[in-house]
Parts: C-alpha cells; sequence; structure tokens
C-alpha cells in the first residue's frame, strides 16, 4: 500500500518509519511518504494559511496548495481514498480501518490552526475521518493512528496474521487478558488454563475471559456479538458459565455479608 500525507509539518512522522512499520517499508509491503504543503504555496512567502471570511479567532489553511499537492500527488489514474483528518469526520473504527487496508492507495490530509478552507475539501476529499471526540491542534497525530491501524492489516505486515485476527474489535469481542514468562510474579500466577497445553481449555477460557471482560467494559459491544452469533453446546455452557459469574459478582458487591 501507497500512502501520502499532506502535512505542513512533516517532521513530525519520523515514528512511522520505526518499528513494525519501518520493517513493512523496508520489506517493500507499504511505502509511507510525507509531502510538505508548503512546498505548493504560490504565495510570495510560501503561507499555507489566511484569516477566515466572516472573522473569528485562528487562521485556515488556504485551499491553493492544498488542491495542487493533492492533485500532484494523486496523478492521472488515483484509485485509492483522499482523507481529510478532521473533528468532523465520523470516527475511525477498527471496522473502518480493515476496510481502508483494502485500497492500493491513501492520501492523508492534515489541518492545523482552524482548520481546511472547505473549497479544497469539496474539491478533492472523499472522507472525513476523526479519532475521536476531542480536538488536537494539527491532523499530524490523527494521520499516524490511522496508518498505525491500518497497516497493522495489510498482510505480511505483522508477521503472524492470526493476531490481528483475535486482538479486540476484530472478533467482535475486546482481548482476553495476556500472559508470558515467569508463571509466578509477585505472588500473582498465570492462569491454569494456560498452562495445562490443553488446546480445547485454552480457547474455552479465551472465550469466557473475552466475553467476560466485554460485558464489563462494553456492554452495547457484548450485545451485539451475542445477538449474531450460534453458539456449539459446548460454546453456549462456556457462555451461561460467564453470565452466572457476572450475576454472582454483582450479587455480592449489593450485599457483601
Ligand atoms: N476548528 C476545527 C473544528 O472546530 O472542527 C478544529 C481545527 S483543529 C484545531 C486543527 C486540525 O487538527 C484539524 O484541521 C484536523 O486536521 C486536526 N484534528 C483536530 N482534532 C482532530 C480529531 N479528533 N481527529 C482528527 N483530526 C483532528
Amino acid at each position: 500500500m501507497k500512502i501520502t500525507i499532506l502535512t505542513t509539518f512533516p517532521e513530525m512522522f519520523t515514528p512511522l518509519h520505526l518499528s513494525i512499520l519501518g520493517r513493512a517499508e523496508k520489506a517493500g509491503l507499504l511505502s509511507i511518504r510525507e509531502v510538505d504543503i508548503r512546498a505548493y504555496s504560490k504565495n510570495k512567502h510560501h503561507n499555507t494559511d489566511d484569516a477566515p471570511y466572516g472573522g473569528g479567532a485562528g487562521m485556515v489553511m488556504l485551499a491553493q496548495p492544498i488542491v495542487d499537492a493533492i492533485r500532484d500527488v494523486q496523478g492521472e489514474h488515483f484509485s485509492g481514498r483522499r482523507i481529510y483528518l478532521s473533528p468532523r469526520g465520523a470516527t475511525l473504527t477498527q471496522k473502518k480501518a480493515e476496510e481502508l487496508a483494502k485500497e492500493e492507495e491513501l492520501i492523508l490530509l492534515c489541518g492545523h490552526y482552524e482548520g481546511v478552507d472547505q473549497r479544497a475539501l469539496d474539491l478533492c476529499i472523499d472522507e472525513e475521518l476523526s479519532i475521536g471526540d476531542y480536538v488536537l491542534t494539527g491532523g499530524e497525530l490523527g494521520a499516524m493512528v490511522l496508518v498505525d491501524c491500518v497497516a497493522r492489516l495489510i498482510p505480511g505486515v505483522l508477521g503472524c496474521e492470526e493476531s490481528a485476527q483475535t486482538e479486540s474489535f476484530s472478533s467482535g469481542l475486546l482481548e482476553h487478558p495476556q500472559y508470558t514468562r515467569p508463571r509466578e510474579f509477585e505472588g500473582l500466577l498465570v492462569p491454569e488454563p494456560l498452562l495445562n497445553g490443553n488446546h480445547a481449555h485454552i480457547t474455552d477460557w479465551q472465550l469466557s475471559e473475552s466475553l467476560y471482560i466485554t460485558l464489563r467494559r462494553r456492554p452495547e459491544m457484548a450485545k451485539a456479538y451475542l445477538a449474531g452469533r450460534k453458539f456449539t453446546r459446548h460454546q453456549q455452557k462456556v457462555v451461561d458459565a460467564v453470565f452466572e459469574r457476572i450475576r454472582l459478582e454483582d450479587e455480592s458487591e449489593k450485599d457483601p455479608d
């Protein structure tokens, strides 16, 4: 996948070229390029912003350098997605990341100040995406979040495909707890089912813990997962045991004696 990030702060993106994504780039699975919007400004001082029409605080990014930069980057036969990182956008989810991971090419636009002249968005942007209900100073951190969660879904990037499929959100449940050596740490033990080597016990334990944690932390997500699922009789027993565990915990919380 080819990802181009349009920004006025290209130096902010060093972290994207390290670790897992850095290795994926070296392996040719991914190309991440930052393009400085300032280089496209036809303004005498290479400005990229100006005061807003209608008044108000802050500056607005000029349409001209953004439109020229996007047109230059996309070339004549672009068939990917052009995304503006924006608090007004739909919230980025794992489902959205899975959809974007299928694209051959992404162009990401990072805003700054009060945002971007609407005409640049009307002319050159397919979609606005937000990374959450809060306001950042610029779209750069948002672009990094998007690139990271999309890139790790590209086949080969993680090395172990299974890990992307079983973790939180992809399976419809939050992930079960994870443990590694040693067996005992400061008096806390690794749960027994993970130690006995019985794969069926491990799978039951993982389902049980995933469902438990999702019911506790994201009940709406657990409800959606349970509504769309047909369990085997054995799995249904595991699910019923989780509900019983929660019922007993809640009861003893209400009445500790
Ligand atoms: N005036 C804008 C508003 O109220 O919607 C906020 C502009 S914000 C200070 C500057 C830039 O940060 C935006 O153009 C956008 O690119 C980026 N940004 C801010 N919050 C974001 C979020 N939650 N998700 C993605 N990008 C965000």
